[in-house]
């Protein structure tokens, strides 16, 4: 299986005032591409922190990341915000839509910066994008009048419309109650199933993870249990 994310020692911490937190603490982990794999870990353990390194979002303080084999470490900034844009994307707890647009004009955004996509071909994919998040008919609505798992779904159709090698999800479940949750868990692994889409997914939710692939416990900044769902170690 391919190696989509590598994690080799990684160290970081964050300045607060005169305090160093540490977050992560020579973590290392591995993400297959095809996988759907699930970071699970107490609030606080470093989930946001290893989905904002993945993401290019932040620079770990030492260790390696490796993302499709490329150093993350020799990229230039260019290259970075390059790999964010068309390689990765990205699905938050808060469902970050742009208040102002509706449904499809949310969906649109991350193509209107990859200016080698045509009109027609950015209409083709929002329409795909809206379809596989089962909100065709919602195309025009305004965010403010849809559900919370509505929005959650208008966010991953968002991710997905550029069609990247993997979309980090931040605890995308915590605002839904657990039936609207269970619903984005089974468009997620059924998009994963389906579209062959890479996830890597956290959650503090210990109840969320016998329904999905592969699990890895991330506890005080280091994974400390790695199964898949055959219950082979893999870490
Ligand atoms: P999780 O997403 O699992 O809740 P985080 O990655 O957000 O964990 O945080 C890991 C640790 O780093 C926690 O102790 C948290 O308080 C600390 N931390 C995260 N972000 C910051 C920040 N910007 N400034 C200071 N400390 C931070
Ligand atoms: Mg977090």
């Amino acid at each position: 299986m391919k190696t989509i994310v590598e994690f080799i020692n990684v160290v970081k911490s964050y300045q607060l005032g005169d305090l160093v937190v540490p977050a992560l603490r020579g973590l290392n982990l591995k993400v297959f591409e095809g996988e759907f794999t699930v970071l699970i870990g107490s609030s606080g353990s470093g989930k946001t922190t290893v989905l904002n390194l993945v993401g290019c979002i932040d620079d770990p303080d030492s260790g390696e990341i490796l993302i499709d084999g490329n150093a993350i470490r020799q990229l230039t900034e260019n290259q970075k915000s390059e790999l964010r844009n068309k390689k990765i994307g990205f699905i938050f707890q808060s469902f970050n839509l742009i208040p102002v647009l509706n449904v499809e004009e949310n969906i649109e955004m991350p193509l209107l910066i990859q200016r080698e996509i045509t009109m027609a071909d950015r209409k083709q994919r929002v329409k795909e994008a809206l379809a596989d998040v089962g909100l065709s008919e919602f195309r025009t609505y305004m965010p403010n009048k849809l559900s919370g798992g509505q929005r959650q779904r208008v966010a991953i159709a968002r991710a997905l419309v550029s069609k990247p090698q993997l979309v980090l999800a931040d605890e995308p479940t915590a605002n839904l109650d657990s039936k609207t949750a269970h619903m984005i868990i089974d468009l997620l692994t059924d998009l994963n199933k389906r579209k062959k889409v890479t996830f890597l997914f956290c959650s503090h939710d210990e109840k969320l993870i016998g329904r999905v692939g592969r699990v890895l416990r991330i506890q005080d900044g280091l994974i400390v249990e790695g199964l898949s769902t055959q219950g082979i170690s893999v870490e």
